[in-house]
C-alpha cells in the first residue's frame, strides 16, 4: 500500500486552479465501470511505521497498489468514503480517552479503511475517465510514472484548505475534494497536467534559451504520450506568460483533445492545432489578469471576484474606499503590464480608474470563449 505522509504545504496562491465551471470545461464522462471496495488491511499494518498516522494527510498514488479491488461505481466508493469520514473513532468514547491503546487500534484501522476507499474511489474515477479517451489514459499512466500523488480530502476540509478552487496542485501533489472524484468533472485531468508540467522548473523559465525549453518540452510531451509537436506549440505560443497561465493553455487544449475524443470526433489538424494555441493563450492571459487576486483589507479581490455584470462591479467597488479601490487599479494595471496583451492594446484612460475600466473591457472580451468553439466540435 502505498502511502505517503507530508504536512500541509505553504500554497502559492498563484498556483491554484481555478474552480470548474465558465473557466474549466467539463470532459464529458460515460457512466460505465465497476470497481469495487474491500481493501482488508494487511496483517500487522497497524501502527506508526506502516499505517497512516492520524492527522496527516492520506495520500494515494495515482497507479494504485496492485490488487487495488474493484467497485461498483465512483457514487458509491465516493460514498463509502464519506461514510467512514462521519465515522472516525472519538476517544471520549474509550475509557481513559485518548490514552486507550484500544482508541489507537480503532484510529489506526479507521486510517487504513478510509486509504483503501480513497484509493477505491481514484480507481473508480480513473476507470470511468479514461473510457474512450487514449489522451486520459496517457496521462494517468504519466503520473503513475511520475509518483504523482493524490490527496483527496472530505469536502468540508478541500473548502476550508482552499477556498474558491475545484482543485489544487502543489508541486507534483493534487489535492482534490471527494465531490470532483464523484462527479467527473475533469478536475483531476486538469490537476495532473499542472503536475506533469511541474515536474520541470525550465519549462517556462524565459532565462532558459527558447530553443533548449522547446526541445525539453517535445520530449517531456513524447515521455506523456503526447504530440511533441504540441509541446513545441506551448512554449511557442506562451511566450511572455506566467507558468501557471502557460499551464493553463495546455490544460485548455487537453480538454478539447479529450472532449473529442469522448464525442467521437475526429482529431484536430496540425493547422487547426497551431491556432488553437495561439488563441488559447491569448484568452488564458486574458484570464490570468482577470482572476489576478489583490489583497485589500484582509480580502483578496480579483476582477473576476467583483463579476462579470457592470452593475454588479460598479456597485461592489463603489462600496471600496478611494485608497483601496487605488491600490486595487494599481495593482491590476501592474498586472495587464506584464502581459503581451498590454503592447496590443495600449490603455488610453487618464486616470487609474478609467484604465481599470478599459482593462476590465478587454480582459472579458479576449477571454471570450466564442472563437474557440469551432474546436470543441
Ligand atoms: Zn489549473
Amino acid at each position: 500500500m502505498d502511502v505517503s505522509l507530508r504536512p500541509a504545504p505553504d500554497i502559492d496562491p498563484s498556483r491554484l486552479s481555478p474552480p470548474p465551471g465558465p473557466l474549466d470545461r467539463p470532459a464529458q464522462a460515460t457512466a460505465q465501470e465497476a470497481l469495487s471496495f474491500g481493501a482488508e488491511p494487511e496483517d500487522g499494518a497497524f501502527g506508526t511505521a506502516a499505517g497512516p498516522e492520524s492527522g496527516e494527510d492520506i495520500a494515494v498514488c495515482i497507479g494504485g497498489p496492485l490488487g487495488t479491488p474493484v467497485t461498483p461505481s465512483k457514487e458509491e466508493a465516493a460514498e463509502r468514503v464519506r461514510e467512514l469520514e462521519a465515522d472516525a473513532p472519538e476517544a471520549d468514547d474509550y475509557p481513559g480517552g485518548s490514552l486507550n491503546p484500544l482508541y489507537w487500534v480503532a484510529t489506526a484501522q479507521h486510517r487504513l479503511d478510509l486509504h483503501g476507499a480513497k484509493q477505491a474511489l481514484l480507481e473508480a474515477y480513473k476507470a470511468e475517465a479514461a473510457e474512450g479517451s487514449p489522451t486520459t489514459q496517457a496521462i494517468f499512466e504519466a503520473a503513475e510514472r511520475e509518483g504523482v500523488q493524490v490527496v483527496v480530502l472530505s469536502d468540508e476540509e478541500y473548502a476550508e484548505r482552499y477556498p474558491g478552487t475545484g482543485g489544487v496542485t502543489v508541486g507534483e501533489t493534487v489535492y482534490v475534494p471527494v465531490s470532483a472524484l464523484e462527479s467527473g468533472e475533469g478536475v483531476l485531468e486538469h490537476e495532473l497536467v499542472h503536475a506533469l508540467l511541474n515536474g520541470s522548473d525550465t519549462l517556462f523559465d524565459e532565462t532558459v534559451p527558447l530553443d533548449d525549453r522547446v526541445a525539453e518540452a517535445r520530449e517531456l510531451f513524447e515521455s506523456i504520450g503526447l504530440d511533441a509537436d504540441d509541446g513545441e506549440r506551448l512554449i511557442r505560443s506562451t511566450e511572455g506568460m506566467n507558468p501557471v497561465d502557460a499551464d493553463h493553455v495546455q490544460t485548455y487544449v487537453t480538454g478539447i483533445d479529450i472532449h473529442r475524443e469522448q464525442a467521437g470526433l475526429p482529431p484536430l489538424t496540425d493547422a487547426q492545432r497551431d491556432t488553437l494555441y495561439e488563441q488559447a493563450a491569448i484568452r488564458e492571459t486574458a484570464l490570468g489578469v482577470w482572476r489576478h487576486g489583490v489583497e485589500i483589507g484582509g480580502e483578496e479581490v480579483s476582477l473576476a471576484g467583483l463579476g462579470e455584470n457592470d452593475l454588479e462591479f460598479a456597485v461592489k467597488i463603489a462600496q471600496m474606499s478611494e485608497q483601496e479601490l487605488a491600490d486595487f487599479a494599481a495593482e491590476v494595471e501592474a498586472r495587464w503590464n506584464e502581459t503581451s496583451l498590454a503592447g496590443e492594446y495600449p490603455l488610453t484612460g487618464d486616470t487609474p480608474l478609467e484604465r481599470l475600466q478599459e482593462i476590465r473591457d478587454l480582459v472579458l472580451r479576449l477571454q471570450d470563449e466564442a472563437p474557440l468553439q469551432q474546436y470543441w466540435q
